[in-house]
């Protein structure tokens, strides 16, 4: 079935009627022509303009001397001075030089990303060390590194790199690097004192990310030479000293318990008081920031901001996505030039809203003008990200489908209109039932003003919001809630333990998380013999930090050592790592991708083995691109998953776990995956629902697993996720007495 074959019908006949309208081309007619050009309309009421600030002219830009002559490094140059933080550049390496924490806030755009590390290096910091700035978002960090090599003119992974989870592109020359947070937060972990670094930025601070809190205490820490003891792999237990001792001390790091006095002098001495720290945000809520370092000083960075007209819907729209396709097209073809912006909340909507723009325009040649459509999201092969910053030709006009990595982690130049349907995808965390779900919910107004901004960067701007006042005003949160207090711990509880943080409850958090949700991780970490009694890392523990997974994978790895398959669990845990991206289904060819995707699931041996199959079979066919057509399979996600496997196979070897295969014994392997995922059982109920063992809730089989319709007695799932219903994903069929064999501490048989 097509589903754009009634509408394509339609759109035929409404161009036979427009190319017979079309004429003169005066103000009125176009509005006509417009209305048979596209029928639907959306009515907008202009509510408010948000002011601009002492920035009254356009064009910063063109006012320099662009002479052909010149070499585009020479023009990059150039452009870099023209930027709203140039003019603070002394001021701001002063305020460094004078403080070692520095809260830096500017509007998204101003420069703070890409030029502060450049100023960094070129006053010399980098002699010392590396700068390291740290990104939110993984396409951030990669795009904004590859943005900083063409600035100074080197070949990214050289001097200037990026390192996101499981791709490192950074080299012994590397002096900027650009990573997540998360990265930072793994590179803690093997360095706790970051010798490497001479400063260390952590940037879109207002985004509030788990990772990003977590660093904030762990840098507070770090340079509060009264609390802050480094681990020493060369100290020995010391029996007879009491965990927190000496006493005037207030110890985070439990390793202390086992230096020796020597050795603790030693250690002092090398607390990092030279290491400089910059915190920076695109919001003004920075006396936050400030408080919580120690009244740290604030240098602000006046925005280059042009007054943008705020318009709401005069009705609540049903649908928002079609709402924003409505939208592009209304702007497209009534507005003067300028460049567009949607927000969606996910790669799936964006693709739709693609295929949809894509398919209403073709066929209208010069009817309206060239809508070039750029797509950008989390996991756009990077050849394709590129896109988006090119210049728009004269005469068309672009509009970008983004994530919420363009309301501040981009700065996308030449946009003069925002299209903001209020939504993004957001992680929800309910600690009693355990339940974490991605949630399309409404943005909070902080978002939306920021949303709202980033159409006054070049000239004034008009953000067309798809909701009414009345919701903003009434029913949008004034903050989004950060990260930490809705989100599962347990990774996080880990990588605190492995540093040797005792304490978690007592931790320096700028929001405490829900003490409820840090109990229940130190719980499953438990569960899973990360920790002992007394809340100590144990040697699995250890093991398990080694990855940068979740502590449930990592276990199911560690596992896998002693059912002699972990080969085939570190293929499982890549494949379910990339998510939910392997299997694609075009519209017009489902029949033919569904039979593909049984094809798999032959002898409904689960959904884990079903994935060790697809990775396997492509592996067979030597990596081939064609068999990942012929399969209805996504070829960049198998890269992916292959780049991932590489790098668990390397951890495999830290932790010291052989390479062991039998790929016919698939108990051996369920067996493994059930040590890591024994927490996520559960029963088959009644008419198909099921019930969780441990914090009963009903529950249901996804309908894309192979398992959906074959419904087994007893299952463990990887993930749950809320839809229409709640619905476990990645599911495989387990025996029962597994569950007592594997985890006797946490299931006991019933008699
Ligand atoms: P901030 O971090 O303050 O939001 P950035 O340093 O990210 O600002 O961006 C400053 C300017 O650099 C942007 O306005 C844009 O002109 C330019 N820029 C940033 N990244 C890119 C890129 N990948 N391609 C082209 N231009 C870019
Ligand atoms: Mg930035």
């Amino acid at each position: 079935m097509n589903p754009f074959t009634e509408q394509e019908a339609w759109e035929e006949h409404q161009i036979g009627k427009a190319t017979l309208k079309f004429g003169s081309k005066d103000k009125k007619q176009m509005s006509d022509d417009y209305q048979y050009v596209f029928e639907d309309q959306i009515e907008f009421i202009k509510a408010s303009v948000m002011d601009g600030d002492k920035y009254g002219d356009e064009v910063p830009m063109e006012s320099l001397d662009n002479s052909k002559e010149k070499s585009a490094l020479q023009k990059l140059q150039d452009e870099r001075k023209t930027l709203p933080v140039y003019p603070y550049r002394e001021e701001l390496l002063q305020a460094i030089h004078d403080h070692q924490v520095l809260i830096i806030v500017g509007e998204t755009g101003s420069g703070k990303t890409t030029q502060i590390p450049q100023y960094l290096h070129e006053a010399g910091y980098t002699k010392r060390g590396r700068v390291g700035c740290t990104q939110p978002r993984r396409v951030a960090a990669l795009s904004v590194a590859a943005r900083v090599s063409q600035e100074m003119g080197v070949k990214l992974g050289h001097e200037v790199g990026y390192s996101i989870r499981f791709e490192d592109c950074t080299s012994e020359k590397t002096v900027l690097k650009y990573m997540t947070d998360g990265m930072l937060l793994r590179e803690f972990l093997g360095e706790p004192d970051l010798a490497t670094y001479s400063v260390v930025m952590v940037d879109e601070a207002h985004e509030r990310t788990l990772s990003t809190d977590i660093l904030f205490g762990l840098l507070k820490a770090s340079r509060n030479t009264s609390n802050f003891i480094f681990l020493h792999k060369k100290s020995k237990p010391l029996p007879g000293i009491p965990l927190g001792w000496p006493t005037n001390y207030t110890l985070h790091f439990s390793t202390v318990a086992y230096m020796h006095w020597s050795e603790l002098k030693f250690d002092i001495t090398r607390f990092r008081t030279d290491l400089k720290l910059l915190i920076s945000s695109a919001t003004l809520d920075a006396e936050k920031f400030s408080d919580y370092f120690d009244s740290a000083p604030i240098v602000e960075i006046p925005g280059r901001r042009f007054p943008v007209e705020i318009n709401y819907t005069k009705a609540p729209e049903a649908n928002y996505l079609d709402a924003a396709i409505v939208s592009v097209l209304q702007i497209h073809v009534t507005e003067p030039p300028g460049d567009i912006l949607v927000f969606f909340t996910g790669q799936e909507e964006i693709e739709t809203a693609e295929a949809i723009l894509k398919h209403r325009t073709r066929g209208l040649g010069t009817k309206i003008a060239e809508l070039i459509i750029c797509p950008i999201y989390a996991n756009l092969p990077t050849e394709l990200q590129a896109k988006i910053f090119e210049p728009t030709p004269e005469g068309a006009r672009k509009v970008v489908l983004a994530t919420n990595i363009a309301e501040t982690s981009l700065t996308i130049d030449g946009i003069k209109y925002v299209i903001d349907p209020g939504f993004c995808k957001m992680k929800s965390y309910n600690p009693r039932t355990g339940m974490e779900s991605l949630l399309i919910t409404p943005i909070s107004k902080a978002s939306a003003l920021q949303r709202a901004g980033r159409s006054g960067r070049t000239g004034p701007g008009k953000c067309f919001r798809l909701y009414t006042a009345y919701n903003y005003f009434n029913n949008l949160e004034d903050n989004t809630l950060p990260e930490i207090q809705r989100t599962n711990l347990a990774n996080v509880a880990l990588c605190l333990k492995r540093l040797g943080i005792l304490d978690l409850q007592n931790f320096d958090f700028m929001d405490p998380p829900p003490a409820e949700a840090l109990l229940r991780a130190l719980e499953l970490l438990f569960a899973l013999g990360a920790l002992n009694k007394v809340g100590e890392l144990t040697k699995v523990g250890t093991r398990m930090a080694e990855f940068p997974l979740d502590p449930m994978l990592s276990k199911m790895i560690i596992a896998s050592d002693k059912y002699k398959c972990s080969e085939e669990v570190i293929s499982i845990a890549a494949m379910l790592s990339v998510g939910n991206s392997i299997f694609y289904c075009p519209k017009d060819k489902q029949v033919h991708a569904d039979n593909a995707r049984m094809n798999f699931h032959f002898g409904n041996d689960g959904d884990h083995i079903a994935l060790l199959k697809v990775y396997s079979s492509w592996k067979e066919t030597n990596f081939s691109t064609q068999w990942c057509y012929e399969n209805y399979i996504q070829v960049r996600s198998m890269k992916r998953a292959r780049d991932i496997r590489d790098q668990l196979e390397r951890l495999l070897e830290r932790v010291e776990i052989e390479l062991t295969s039998d790929p016919n014994d698939l108990d051996a392997i369920k067996k493994a995956i059930t040590s890591g995922f024994f927490h996520h059982s559960a029963r088959l109920q009644k008419y198909g629902s099921y019930r969780t063992v441990k914090n009963p809730q009903t529950v249901h089989i996804h309908p894309s697993s192979g398992l959906a319709q074959v419904l087994p007695r007893w299952v463990i799932y990887y993930e749950l996720v809320l839809t229409t219903k709640e619905y476990m994903r990645q599911v495989t069929e387990i025996k029962p007495d597994w569950l007592v064999e594997i985890a006797p501490h946490y299931y006991q048989l019933k008699e």
